[in-house]
C-alpha cells in the first residue's frame, strides 16, 4: 500500500522530516515539519494519539468481531501481552474504528449482481427486543445494506430496503413472509405504468420450504451467531455501531469459507488490502477522509 503523508493541520503534503518522537507503546515515530503552515506533526495513519500499538488495537477489533466477547479479548491480551487493556477500551476501539472505516466504505461502489436476499434477526438488548435487518447480494455475498431498529413495522422495513438498495436497484429481493415486506415493497417500487412492482419480491414461506437456500442461509446463520452474542447490551446508541462492525468484518475482513475469497473482492473493489486487513482498512480510511 502506498502511503501519502499529509499535514494533520492543513492537509498539505509539503514537509520535511524533523526528529523522532519516542513513545512507550507505539515505538519511535517520525516527526515532520509542515512547510505550508509551519506546524509539527506525525503521520496520521488513523492512530493519532492512541496509547496502544496499531497491531494490538487491530487484533482487538478483529477478535471482537470474530465473535469473542470484549472480556475474552481482554483476558487473551492479559495472557499474551505486557500491557493490559480493559474490556471497555476494546469496545471503544471497535466503535471508534468502525465509524472511521464505515465513512470510507460507504463511499465505495461495489459491483453487485442484483439478486438480493434479505432477513431480519432479533437482538436482545437488556429487556428489549430490537431488530437487525440485513441484505446480501447472492453472487458476491456482499452485504448491500443493514438497518437497526427497535420495532419491526412497515416504516422500519422501508428504511431497511432503502439502505439495502442504495448502491443498486436489484432484480429481485427475496424475503421471508414477514407482514411488513409487501407493503414496504409496494410503497417503494410500485409502478402505475406497469401496474406491478418494478423490483420483483420473492417470498419464502419458512414453514413450508425452510429458509432462503442452503448457501445464503450459511451467511445468515453466521450473522445470527454474532448478533446473539450481543445479548446483554444495554446501550441503544452503541448497538448499531457494533452491528456495523459485524458487517465490515463480513464484507472486508473474513474470507468466505467455501468460496475462498472476500466479498469485497468478488464485488470488484480492488482495495489492495494486506495481511492485517483491519489495519490496512483503517489506513485507507485515514488517507481518504
Ligand atoms: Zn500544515
Amino acid at each position: 500500500m502506498t502511503k501519502k503523508i499529509t499535514c494533520v493541520f492543513c492537509k498539505q503534503s509539503n514537509y520535511i522530516k524533523k526528529g523522532i518522537r519516542r513513545t512507550q507503546n507505539r515505538g519511535n515515530i517520525q516527526k515532520y515539519k509542515c512547510l505550508a503552515c509551519g506546524k509539527y506533526f506525525t503521520n496520521d495513519e488513523g492512530f493519532y494519539r492512541m496509547r496502544n500499538s496499531e497491531s494490538k488495537i487491530t487484533s482487538g477489533i478483529d477478535l471482537y468481531f470474530s465473535n469473542l466477547s470484549s472480556r475474552k479479548v481482554r483476558n487473551y491480551f492479559r495472557r499474551h501481552l505486557d500491557h493490559n487493556a480493559s474490556h471497555v477500551s476494546i469496545l471503544e476501539w471497535c466503535r471508534r474504528y468502525v465509524l472511521k472505516v464505515q465513512k470510507y466504505t460507504n463511499k465505495l461502489n461495489p459491483n453487485l449482481n442484483g439478486r438480493f436476499y434479505a432477513d431480519e434477526m432479533m437482538v436482545d438488548r437488556g429487556n428489549e427486543k430490537d431488530a437487525f435487518w440485513c441484505s446480501i447480494d447472492w453472487d458476491t455475498r456482499f452485504i448491500t445494506g443493514f438497518h437497526y431498529s427497535t420495532h419491526r413495522e412497515v416504516s422500519d422495513a422501508i428504511d431497511f430496503i432503502k439502505k439495502a438498495t442504495k448502491k443498486k436497484i436489484p432484480q429481485y429481493i427475496q424475503t421471508d413472509a414477514g407482514m411488513f415486506y409487501p407493503q414496504a415493497m409496494r410503497k417503494l417500487y410500485y409502478s402505475n405504468r406497469l401496474h406491478s412492482l418494478r423490483v420483483e419480491h420473492k417470498v419464502i414461506n419458512t414453514s413450508k420450504t425452510g429458509k432462503h437456500n442452503v448457501r445464503i442461509e450459511t451467511v445468515f446463520m453466521k450473522m445470527r451467531d454474532r448478533v446473539n452474542n450481543f445479548r446483554g447490551f444495554k446501550a441503544l446508541w452503541s448497538a448499531p455501531i457494533l452491528m456495523a462492525g459485524i458487517v465490515l468484518q463480513h464484507n472486508f475482513i473474513e474470507e468466505h469459507t467455501s468460496l475462498r475469497d472476500y466479498p469485497c473482492d468478488r464485488a470488484g473493489l480492488n482495495l489492495n488490502i494486506g495481511q492485517n486487513r483491519w489495519l490496512d482498512l483503517i489506513r485507507l480510511s485515514a488517507q481518504n477522509s
